[in-house]
C-alpha cells in the first residue's frame, strides 16, 4: 500500500469511527449548515432564513427558564459538533459560561453574535422580543449564512424578505390598533417586554423586581400602579413561578393571563400577544 493509500484508508477509518460514536448524529454528514443556538425562538428565526440549508438545535428546552438555565456537558458537545453558533449575545450572561467549556473542546466553531448592532437598553437581555432589534438579528443570521453558503444569496435573501414583510406589516397594523387603544399601561410578571413596549409607546411594569420576586413594598407600587391605570389582566408567563402576581391579580381583582417571551414561532406569538395587550387595554 502507498502511503497515499493509507492515508486514505486510515481518514476512512476515522470517519467510520466518529459517524459510530455520535449518539444522536445524523448517520451521514449532510452539507447542511449544523447550528447551534441557546433560545428556541432564535431557532426560529436561523430557520426562517436558513430554511434547508440549516439545521438547528436550541440548548434550552421550550418551557425552560432561561434565567435558571445552568449548562450540561451534553450541552458543550453539542456545540463541539456544530459549525456555527449564533449567541443572543448582549448580556445574556450564561452564554459566556456556555463558550469557556466551548473554547477547550474545540476551536473551530464560527460564533455570530446576533445582537451586534443592537443598542442595549437598561441591561434588558430580551433583545427578541422587539421588532426592530428583531429585524437586526436575522441580518445578522443572513450575512452569517451567506458567508458560509455563498452561492445559496439568493435563496437566503428571499427568506428574510419574506420575513421583513410580514414583520413590517404586522407592526403598522398594530402600532395603528395601539395608538388608538384607550389605555397603554400593562402588567406583566417577568420584565421581558421593555423593546416591545418602547416600540409601541406602551408602559410595561413588572411583579418581578430585577429578576427576583418583589418585596412588600415593590409589591404596594405595583398594586397601586394597576389599580390606577384600571388593570385587568396580570400577564404571567409559561416558564416562571408566578405566585406574586397571582397575589397582585388577586388583589386588584385581576385576571391572569399568559405572555410568551420565549415563542417557537416569533411572528405567531407577535400576533397573539400584540392582541392579549390590546384586548387588555379595553
Ligand atoms: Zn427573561
Amino acid at each position: 500500500m502507498s502511503s497515499m493509500q493509507k492515508m486514505i484508508l486510515s481518514t476512512i477509518l476515522i470517519t467510520i469511527l466518529f459517524i459510530g460514536c455520535g449518539k444522536n448524529q445524523p448517520m451521514q454528514k449532510s452539507n447542511k449548515i449544523n447550528s447551534v443556538v441557546t433560545l428556541i425562538t432564535y431557532k426560529d428565526f436561523v430557520e426562517s432564513i436558513g430554511g434547508a440549508e440549516v439545521v438547528v438545535t436550541s440548548l434550552i428546552p421550550p418551557g425552560a427558564n432561561p434565567h435558571a438555565f445552568e449548562p450540561v456537558p451534553d450541552h458543550i458537545k453539542q456545540m463541539s459538533d456544530a459549525d456555527v453558533y449564533f449567541k443572543v449575545g448582549g448580556n445574556f450572561h450564561f452564554e459566556e459560561e456556555l463558550m469557556s467549556g466551548v473554547s477547550v473542546s474545540r476551536e473551530k466553531l464560527t460564533i455570530i453574535d446576533c445582537s451586534t448592532g443592537i443598542k442595549i437598553i437598561n441591561n434588558n437581555p430580551h433583545v427578541w422580543l422587539g421588532p426592530d432589534q428583531v429585524k437586526i438579528i436575522l441580518k445578522n443570521i443572513y450575512s452569517a449564512l451567506v458567508r458560509f453558503k455563498p452561492d445559496k444569496e439568493e435563496y437566503f435573501n428571499t427568506n428574510l424578505e419574506r420575513f421583513l414583510t410580514k414583520l413590517d406589516s404586522l407592526e403598522t397594523q398594530f402600532k395603528n390598533k395601539f395608538n388608538a387603544a384607550d389605555r397603554k399601561t400593562f402588567v406583566v410578571y417577568h420584565e421581558a417586554w421593555g423593546y416591545y413596549a418602547n416600540h409601541f409607546n406602551l408602559v410595561e411594569l413588572a411583579v418581578e423586581k430585577e429578576g427576583k420576586e418583589p418585596n412588600v413594598y415593590h409589591m404596594k407600587n405595583i398594586v397601586e400602579e394597576a389599580k390606577k391605570n384600571k388593570i385587568k389582566v396580570i400577564f404571567s408567563e409559561p416558564q416562571t413561578n408566578r405566585q406574586s402576581a397571582l397575589a397582585v391579580a388577586h388583589e386588584i381583582g385581576a385576571n391572569i393571563d399568559f405572555i410568551n417571551p420565549h415563542p417557537a414561532k416569533y411572528l405567531n406569538n407577535f400576533i397573539e400577544v400584540s392582541n392579549k395587550l390590546l384586548e387588555s387595554f379595553k
